[in-house]
C-alpha cells in the first residue's frame, strides 16, 4: 500500500529505521504517529476535500458527459506531455506521430504503447519541464515486477490521488476520520520483538499498523485478544496478510465479534477464494481498489462489486489478445502532470462489461481484474488463459488454493485443506478447468501443509513455470 512505501521510502533510510527500532513502544508510537502528521499534511491538504466533494458529484455524470470530458483532457495531456516532457517529444517525433491529430480517446491509437523499461531507462526524461525536480514529492514503487520505479507527483496530485482513494471508500461509508487497521506489506516493528503489543499506532489519522511479520500461530491470540477489544471502522491493506491473519482464526475456531463495516483490499491480486474466506471470518463486507503507485489509472469497485475507472483522472483501453474474455489493459491518466503516463501497458488484464453498471453510475466498468501476464494458463495448441483464478473460486473445504502449471502438459492443484475436505471437493475443480482449458492438460493434486508465497510475501493464486 502506498502509505507503507511513503513510510519505508522516508523511514528506511537505513540509520533512521535502526534508531526507530531501538525505541521503547511509547515512543515508537510518538514516531510512527509523528510520521503520520506528515502523511496527513501531504496527503489531505491542498486540494484534497474539494476534490472529494466534486468526485462524490461526478460519479454520477452521464456516459456522454464522461467521454466528452475524457476526450478533452486526453488531448490536453498528450500535448503537454509533446510540449515539456523531453521523453515523449523525441518519441513521438521519432515515431513520426502528429500530435495535433489525436483529437479524441480514439486516437489514442496512433500512439506507441509505453513500458515500464522505457522509464526505467531514462526516469529523469519523463519529468515534464514545467516543474522543478528537487520539489516534487518522489516514490519508488516496488511493484509486481520487481523493478524498482521512481514517480514523481505533484503536491496537488497526491491531494488528488487521495480524494480519488476515499471517494471509493466514502462509497461504503467511510470517511477520513474512521478509525483503521492497516495491514501493510512491511511493518513497524522489528522481527526480533516476539512479545506483543505487535501493532503501533498513528494517533494523527487514527490508524494502527498490524505487524503482518508476526501474524503466525504463536501471536494470533493477542491479536484476536486485542481486535476484540478495540474497534475498527475497516481495515485495508494486503489481502494476503488479512487472509493469513482469517486462516489462522478459522484454524483455531476463534471469532472476532467487532466486525468492521468494510474491508478495503490494496492492489495486490486478490482470489475470490482468500476474499470469501477474508468476509466470513471478518463478518464484513470487502471491497476491492485497482491502482498503482503510478497513479496512471485507476479503476474502485461501487456497491455492486463492478470496478468503475475513476474517469475523472484517467482513460483505461483495453485490448483482447488471443479471443481471451480478459484484456491487456492500457493506461493514460492525467492526474499527474508532472510526470504523465500516456497508453502505459503495467501488465494487467481486466474483463470489460458493455453495459452499464446497476449501481445508476455510467463509468466505463470491468467486472473482474483478473491479473497478470505471468498468471497465464498456456494449453497445447497455443492458447494464453488469463482470468484462471476463476476456476479457484469453485473451491470448498480448502483453506489455500493454488493453481500452478509446471509444463504445458500438466498443471498441479496445490491445496491446503480444511478439516472436512475429500475427493468430492475436487470435482468442481476438475470441471471448471476442463471448460476453460479442454482435455489436454493431465491435472494433478497436491495436498500441502502451506502454500509458498513470493519474495516478498505475496500470494499467487495463479502460477506458470512456463516462459
Ligand atoms: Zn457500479
Amino acid at each position: 500500500m502506498r502509505s507503507i512505501q511513503y513510510f519505508y521510502s522516508n523511514m528506511a533510510k537505513k540509520k533512521t529505521e535502526k534508531l526507530y527500532h531501538r525505541l521503547p513502544y511509547p515512543l515508537q508510537n510518538i514516531s510512527v504517529s509523528l510520521y503520520g502528521l506528515k502523511l496527513r499534511r501531504q496527503r489531505y491538504g491542498g486540494i484534497f476535500q474539494t476534490s472529494l466533494e466534486s468526485l462524490k458529484r461526478s460519479e454520477w455524470q452521464s456516459r456522454k458527459e464522461i467521454l466528452h470530458y475524457q476526450n478533452e483532457n486526453v488531448v490536453r495531456i498528450i500535448n503537454h506531455a509533446y510540449e515539456t516532457v523531453p521523453f515523449y517529444k523525441k518519441w513521438y517525433d521519432e515515431y513520426g506521430v502528429n500530435v495535433k491529430q489525436i483529437q479524441s480517446i480514439e486516437d489514442l491509437k496512433q500512439l506507441p504503447v509505453l513500458k515500464k523499461e522505457h522509464i526505467v531507462r531514462n526516469p529523469d526524461q519523463f519529468i515534464s519541464t514545467l516543474y522543478n525536480k528537487n520539489k516534487l514529492i518522489s516514490t519508488l514503487t516496488s511493484g509486481t515486477t520487481g523493478t524498482p520505479l521512481k514517480v514523481y507527483q505533484t503536491k496537488e496530485s497526491i491531494h488528488f490521488q487521495w480524494a480519488v482513494f476515499w471517494r471509493a471508500r466514502a462509497r461504503f461509508g467511510l470517511n477520513i476520520h474512521d478509525r483503521q487497521l492497516m495491514f501493510g506489506a512491511r511493518i513497524p516493528m522489528s522481527q526480533v520483538h516476539q512479545n506483543p503489543p505487535y501493532w503501533r499506532h498513528d494517533y494523527f489519522n487514527n490508524r494502527v499498523y498490524i505487524s503482518t511479520n508476526h501474524i503466525s500461530e504463536k501471536t494470533v491470540l493477542p491479536i484476536i485478544d486485542y481486535l476484540n477489544s478495540n474497534h475498527f471502522d475497516f481495515f485495508a491493506g494486503y489481502p494476503s496478510a488479512i487472509f493469513q491473519l482469517a486462516r489462522l482464526i478459522r484454524e483455531m475456531d476463534q471469532r472476532i465479534y467487532n466486525r468492521p463495516k468494510i474491508i478495503v483490499f490494496g492492489s495486490d491480486a486478490v482470489s475470490t477464494h482468500q476474499s470469501e474466506l477474508i468476509g466470513k471470518v471478518f463478518g464484513a463486507p470487502v471491497t476491492e481498489f485497482y491502482g498503482m503507485v503510478e497513479f496512471a489509472g485507476t479503476m474502485a469497485q461501487c456497491e455492486k462489486k463492478c470496478f468503475h475507472v475513476d474517469h475523472e483522472h484517467c482513460y483505461i483501453e483495453h485490448k483482447q489478445i488471443d479471443n481471451s474474455e480478459s484484456h491487456k489493459l492500457i493506461l493514460t491518466g492525467w492526474g499527474n502532470r508532472a510526470m504523465p503516463f500516456i497508453r502505459y501497458d503495467v501488465g494487467d488484464y481486466g474483463t470489460p462489461v458493455d453495459s452499464n453498471c446497476t449501481c445508476g453510475r455510467e463509468s466505463p466498468v470491468f467486472s473482474s481484474i483478473d491479473g497478470r501476464m505471468e498468471d497465464f494458463i498456456t494449453t497445447p495448441d497455443g492458447r494464453k488463459l488469463t482470468g484462471m483464478n476463476q476456476v479457484l473460486k469453485y473451491a470448498t473445504n480448502v483453506l489455500e488454493i493454488q493453481l500452478q502449471q509446471k509444463n504445458i502438459h500438466e498443471v498441479e492443484f496445490n491445496i491446503v485443506p480444511d478439516k472436512s475436505f475429500d475427493e468430492h471437493d475436487k470435482m468442481p475443480l476438475i470441471t471448471e478447468f476442463r471448460k476453460r482449458t479442454g482435455d489436454h492438460i493431465r491435472i494433478k493434486f497436491n495436498i500441502v501443509k502451506e502454500i509458498e508465497k513470493s519474495a516478498k510475501g505475496k500470494f499467487k493464486a495463479v502460477i506458470s513455470d512456463l516462459d
